[in-house]
């Protein structure tokens, strides 16, 4: 039987050692750690995303410096806001929450952060830092995998890695992270060109793909780990169903073909989009014990 990777009971647990280190920590630091996270217009799955972000913080006692802009703000005016946020002593963390609307120009934003307060490690230093293998703000959907393998004991080293996707904001460090960990990585993307046959190469496939129900059972060798990125609504196939029920969340994976033949899984909901705020929590954590001068407690977290 599959060992199901639980993503949100990893998340509960990390954030009690996150809340106990900011306990321990306030007397010294005299102030809680400080997270801005900007959105901009009026994106529903953001909206939601940027919700369950402010919640975890107030769980866990970072302070929120949220900032919900207008959908037509300027690029000068964005930057300003930003700069903003990067000389506020009591924001050790900025994440810009992103799709961006397109006359925004996402790179030039985000190298704008300072990438000290880079909470999602997407400025152009933390990813040649990441490319290194030095320390480093890292994304934070990768870092949660890596912390959902590592909590599950699951060996990387000498593993062939397929991920499957290639953006900056997921496929890419993914792949960086798992090379770094000595796996053999494998980047697909939309023109990999017979993609049944590369994954059913892999001892471990991550899939942030972004395409509901994507791989199926003819992508998976047997005994192989998967781990799900995608995350998607889609109508239920049910009648009769209340308001609330008439939609259910999937990821890029048809769970329910390759459950009985693979070693390990993460779920959708429940497995790695819980990790995600929770790494976003402890990279804000990790930068305020930096600025307050605090010993760096929890690197052993973080990728
Ligand atoms: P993206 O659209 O920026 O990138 C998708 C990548 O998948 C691209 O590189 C593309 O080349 C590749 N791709 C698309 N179709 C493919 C195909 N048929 N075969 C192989 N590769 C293909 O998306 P993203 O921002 O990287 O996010 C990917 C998914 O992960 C989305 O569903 C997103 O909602 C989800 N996501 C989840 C979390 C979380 O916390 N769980 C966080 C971030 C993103």
């Amino acid at each position: 039987m599959a060992n199901i990777l639980d993503g949100k009971k990893l998340a509960q647990e990390i954030e009690l050692i996150l809340q106990q280190t900011i306990e321990s920590g306030l007397e010294v630091a005299k102030r809680s750690p400080g997270l801005a996270v900007i959105r901009v217009g009026n994106d529903p799955a953001s909206g939601v995303y940027v919700n369950y972000k402010e919640k975890a913080c107030q769980r866990i006692g970072v302070k929120s410096f949220a900032k919900h802009l207008k959908e037509d703000i300027s690029l000068e005016e964005l930057i300003e806001i930003i700069k903003g946020l990067n000389d506020e002593d009591k924001v050790d963390g900025i994440l810009l929450q992103l799709p961006l609307p397109s006359h925004l120009n996402e790179a030039c934003l985000l190298s704008r952060i300072n990438p000290d307060k880079d909470a999602d490690g997407l400025h152009p230093l933390n990813l040649g830092l990441l490319i290194k293998g030095e320390k480093g703000p890292r994304s934070c959907t990768p870092a949660g995998v890596m912390a959902l393998l590592k909590r599950n004991h699951i060996e990387i080293e000498g593993k062939r890695a397929v991920v499957v996707g290639r953006s900056i904001l997921v496929g890419k460090p993914m792949a960086l992270m798992l090379e770094a960990a000595n796996a053999t990585v494998t980047i697909a993307h939309s023109r990999t060109k017979d993609l049944p046959s590369l994954t059913r190469e892999a001892d471990l496939i991550v899939v942030a793909a972004g395409k509901p129900y994507l791989i199926g059972e003819e992508h998976i060798r047997e005994n192989s780990i998967v781990i799900d990125v995608g995350i998607h609504r889609l109508p239920s196939v049910k009648k009769n169903l209340q308001k609330s029920e008439k939609t259910k969340l999937c990821g890029d994976v048809k769970i329910f073909e390759i459950e009985n033949k693979v070693a390990a899984y993460s779920p959708v909901p429940g497995g790695v989009g819980p990790m995600t705020v929770t790494m976003l929590l402890a990279n804000t954590v990790d930068r305020w014990q930096k600025h307050c001068g605090l010993p760096l407690t929890i690197s052993h977290l973080l990728p």
